[in-house]
């Protein structure tokens, strides 16, 4: 089973290309760079928000998975 995410937080260095928000936008949202959205359902977007990770070209999507 897959870890459950603690956190997910996005560093200085965004490009603005758009991926995280088509992949997972119920979490992410690009306004110039991208952020988080509020309160975001983590837990549901689990697996869209790894991927959104993995997919961004500059790598500046962090997630933070439980212990
Ligand atoms: S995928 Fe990465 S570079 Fe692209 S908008 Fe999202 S955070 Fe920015």
């Amino acid at each position: 089973m897959n870890k459950k995410i603690k956190c997910v937080k996005i560093v200085p260095g965004c490009i603005s290309c758009g991926t995280c928000e088509v992949t997972c936008p119920e979490v992410f949202e690009v306004k110039g760079v991208a952020e988080v959205k509020p309160n975001p359902d983590l837990q549901k977007n689990a697996d869209l928000v790894r991927e959104a990770s993995y997919m961004c070209p500059v790598s500046v999507i962090q997630v933070e998975e439980e212990e």
